[in-house]
């Protein structure tokens, strides 16, 4: 008997518009191809080098502690919370969609009290009412809110922010992962003092690492820990040496060679592109989608909409699961439905990186008047 050999891989090309992954363009995975070294080769290290130093170029920060950790952007989340968390802290989270409540369930899987303000998904929080959160929980020691909410396309305002909690000698920490390379983000200037991201939304890179990045208080807070970090993979004390070099290059784990090229790829076009030129352009396709969305009846729900993730309601009497079944099916575009409390009721359409593009925007439209 011939024993039966599994077919070739290959899956269909599709056109993905969704909340993440984000297509990925060929420079990108001509460069996870490149040869595999040995993370400690020293050809390895200047690439790495070179990957954490585009990081802070995206990033807009001068931090000195700032990599891409071996993970999604979920594990950039525990990361930050469980370095800058210890049992029987206090912590502020804000919350107005899906990924500010996982930061609440990481930050008490670590061990603090946390106080969560909310407001209504789609919103976004004022100044005021954080300030307001700050002066009710004053011995709380860092508050974390999410830049870009996945969930719900809303746009979070950072600017004035960092003052209000550091006046209270609390740290912020922001949720990037889906407004690096697509929003304006400006981590020193904002005062942010930890950030993660993702590398499937507007980097167009596939997923799998988290770029983070620890400022100088940040780190300050760390080095006072009294208890060790509950998660032994993620405790940037030990990373930080393997990144940034500092104490030699001792293994901790082995970095996901191939998955840094990709990384490396995809900011090397990030920077080439221009953050400024960039950011213009998710805004024009953001525009141009906006326009033929609403012709079509759709209705925006946030009203500080990201332009990364567009995020609708649907019009009266349209079947939410069949038609997008067939923009996938007969068009190969993917889309995101509604999460949590906008299930069935919402579309999730993202423009990131690669994505957002004049050919996809008008092809997704067609395709829509098409199905519709
Ligand atoms: C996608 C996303 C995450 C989680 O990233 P994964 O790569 O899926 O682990 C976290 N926060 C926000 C805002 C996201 O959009």
């Amino acid at each position: 008997m011939p024993t039966p050999s599994t077919p070739p891989l290959n899956p269909r090309e599709r056109i993905l518009m969704g909340p993440g992954p984000s297509t990925v363009p060929a420079r990108i995975l001509r460069a996870l191809a490149a040869p595999t070294l040995g993370h400690l080769d020293p050809q390895f290290i200047e690439i790495m080098d070179e990957t954490c130093q585009l990081i802070r170029d995206a990033y807009q920060t001068k931090n000195l502690l700032t990599f891409p950790v071996s993970g999604t952007g979920m594990a950039g989340m525990e990361a930050v919370v469980a370095n800058l968390i210890e049992p029987g802290d206090e912590a502020i989270v804000c919350i107005n969609g899906v990924f500010g409540g996982r930061m609440k369930d990481n930050m008490e899987r670590c061990g603090a009290t946390v106080h969560a303000i909310e407001v209504p998904w789609g919103e976004t929080f004022s100044n005021e009412a954080i300030a307001k959160a700050v002066e009710k929980h004053p011995n709380a020691k860092m508050l974390g809110i999410v830049h870009a909410e996945t969930s719900t396309g809303a746009h979070q305002d950072l600017s004035g922010l960092a003052e209000i909690v550091h006046d209270a000698g609390m740290l912020l920490a922001v949720d990037a992962v889906t407004s690096l390379g697509g929003h304006e983000l400006k981590v020193d200037q904002w005062g942010i003092d930890a950030i993660y991201s993702g590398t499937q939304k507007c980097l167009s890179c596939p997923p799998g690492l988290s770029p983070v990045s620890f400022s100088e208080r940040a780190l300050e807070r760390i080095d006072q820990r009294k208890t060790k970090v509950q998660s032994w993979y993620l405790d940037v004390s030990m990373l930080k040496n393997y990144y940034t070099g500092s104490g030699g290059r001792a293994y901790h784990h082995t970095a996901p060679i191939n998955m840094i090229y990709a990384l490396r790829e995809s900011l090397a076009i990030v920077i080439e592109e221009g953050l400024e030129n960039r950011i213009a352009r998710h805004r024009e396709m953001h525009l141009l989608l906006r326009k033929g969305l609403e012709e079509l009846g759709f209705s925006y729900i946030p009203k500080r909409s990201l332009c990364t993730l567009n995020c609708v309601a649907l019009p009266d009497g349209i079947d939410d699961a069949a038609i997008r079944s067939r923009l996938l099916s007969e068009y190969d575009i993917e889309i995101g439905g509604g999460l949590g409390v906008f299930a069935g009721k919402a579309w999730r359409i993202g423009l990131m990186g690669h994505s957002a593009t004049k050919r996809n925007v008008a092809t997704l439209l067609a395709a829509l008047r098409d199905v519709m």
